[in-house]
């Protein structure tokens, strides 16, 4: 059951998980070309562990720890998560186009800033 991340990230991206995962699951890299083209980071459903570090790490709280967590506001990005690929544009362009659509549904959620969207997660 792999870890998640959700909306938090969106812009936020600060690379926090990468840097501890100890699996090098999380994509794009800062040091990798699709970097700059993504809003938001992602975890490969059959790379991760499951090890947890990188929640604490995450200064937005935007992951969550299995698909079952994930809130209901957010589980349309449990699939932007699983099928994004690094340097597959048409995957990065389907992960992405999830994402945005998922910004569009949300304004609201999306309005709040990132470090305290986490807490409205389960209202929204
Ligand atoms: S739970 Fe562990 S393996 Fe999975 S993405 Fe987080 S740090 Fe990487
Ligand atoms: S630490 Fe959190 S905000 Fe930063 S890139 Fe990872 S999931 Fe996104």
């Amino acid at each position: 059951m792999p870890f998640i991340i959700t909306d938090p990230c969106i812009e936020t991206k600060d690379t926090a998980c990468v840097d501890v995962c100890p699996v090098d699951c999380i994509h794009p890299r800062k040091d990798e070309p699709e970097f700059a083209q993504v809003t938001m980071l992602y975890i490969h459903p059959e790379e991760c562990i499951d090890c947890g570090a990188c929640v604490p790490a995450c200064p937005v709280a935007a992951i969550y720890e299995s698909i079952d967590a994930t809130p209901s506001s957010q589980t349309d990005l449990i699939e932007a998560n699983a099928i994004y690929r690094n340097g597959d544009a048409a995957l990065m362009a389907q992960a992405e186009a999830i994402v945005q659509a998922h910004v569009a549904a949300h304004p609201e959620l999306i309005a709040i800033p990132a470090a305290e969207r986490q807490a409205a997660h389960a209202s929204h």
